[in-house]
């Protein structure tokens, strides 16, 4: 039986409520307040444990708080290639398929095939022939209770239940960390000239405040609260392969790769091999000011393996004309790379997703909320 906050379309809410408000600008004016949680990020991570606390806590008054918007076009959750598959390390066995069951009809079932170290190609494998020739493959596995969904759409769906049942949204505000439960919402706006300022500053206390804030959670940890944090980050960019796929073709997972078939081609994500590269900013091509083409370390990441996937080094890769051809985002890097929540003191609480959040992360956010609904 499907849980009853499965993301299920169409589905009105069990639960009557008042909805809450949504500031989306700064025109809106906002008496500060305190709140029992407050949220900070509107990702996956942040907007799922939003609906599930409305769910189970319905008492407890919750703010959810993003920087851009929902979910926002920097963040992870825009650029997570959306891949469930079975093929996870026993401990996280139960979470991965009760994220399954969460995302309901919202995974749609699609074969996953891994590149493995040994065994034979079975004959029955459906392996796209134009990303490589299935007989130099070591071995392929399928995975028929795989699917791919959109990590964006969930993130929406999820953020507008939540207002639904009566949690208060608020957009375009930077928070930052004060201590003690106490967090300033920077609301920022555009200049004439495009760029984004503060326009006023409200201080809000929260009896729990959740830092879901991606790559920079760790960050606002170690300005806010003086903690030092063992997660890192990374920056990943999805580059678009143009070989043909069609609506029955598989995902290929293979050497640390995901090729996610996508509008007739293929969406590449790349292995991470650059954790947390000091002081880096991405570097390539500018048009018109703005970063073009394929990132020095993803163009590294292609290199060892254009043997196993060919497809790889041919002029189907697509490096980028503009700066939508190949969206890039940092990536929090959760130590021991599963998505996880951790205490931070009575009243912080760390969540993170990662790069495994398509396949357990909706599970983590349950739990937290499940702890934070006992108190
Ligand atoms: P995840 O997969 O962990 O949810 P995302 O990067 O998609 O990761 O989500 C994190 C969200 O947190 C982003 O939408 C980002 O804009 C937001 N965010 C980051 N820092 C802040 C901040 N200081 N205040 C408000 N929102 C923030």
């Amino acid at each position: 039986e499907k849980p009853s906050w499965a993301l299920s379309a169409g589905q009105p809410p069990a639960v009557s409520q008042q909805p809450g408000t949504v500031y989306a600008h700064v025109g809106q004016s906002f008496a500060s307040r305190a709140y029992d949680v407050l949220i900070v990020g509107a990702g996956r991570m942040g907007a799922a444990l939003a609906w599930q606390l409305r769910q189970r806590a319905p008492h407890l008054s919750l703010l959810l708080a993003e920087e851009g918007g929902l979910p926002n076009e920097e963040g992870a959750t825009i650029l997570a290639s959306g891949v469930w598959h079975s093929d996870v390390p026993d401990e996280q066995r139960e979470r991965a398929e009760r994220t399954r069951a969460l995302l309901g009809e919202r995974l749609q079932p699609c074969g996953v095939l891994t590149l493995s170290e040994q065994g034979g190609v079975p004959p029955s494998v459906p392996y796209p022939a134009s990303l490589a020739d299935a007989a130099v493959l070591p071995g392929l596995r399928l995975d028929p209770r795989g699917g791919v969904y959109s990590p964006a759409s969930v993130t929406l769906d999820a953020g507008q239940q939540a207002v639904r049942l009566g949690a208060d949204l608020m957009l375009n505000v930077r928070c930052e960390l004060r201590g003690g439960g106490q967090v300033a919402l920077h609301r920022l706006s555009v200049t004439n000239t495009h760029q984004v300022v503060v326009d006023h500053t409200v201080t809000v206390t929260a009896a729990q405040v959740v830092i879901a804030s991606g790559a920079a959670g760790p960050h606002l940890i170690e300005n806010g609260l003086g903690q030092p944090t063992r997660h890192r980050q990374a920056y990943r960019q999805l580059p678009r392969l143009n070989v043909p796929s069609g609506p029955d073709s598989p995902v290929v997972r293979a050497c640390g790769f995901v090729l996610r078939p996508h509008s007739g081609g293929y969406v590449v994500t790349p292995p991470i091999l650059h954790p947390d590269p000091w002081g880096y900013q991405p570097v390539g091509g500018r048009l018109a000011g703005v970063p073009v083409g394929l990132r020095r370390e993803v163009v590294d990441s292609l290199l060892p393996h254009l043997e196993a996937l060919p497809a790889l080094a041919s002029e189907a890769l697509v490096v980028g004309r503009s700066s939508a051809d190949i969206p890039g985002a940092w990536l929090a890097l959760p130590e021991g790379g599963w998505p996880r929540w951790d205490r931070l003191d009575e009243q912080h609480v760390l969540l993170l997703g990662g790069p495994h959040a398509d396949l357990t992360g909706l599970a983590v956010a349950e739990e937290l909320a499940e702890a934070l609904a006992q108190g």
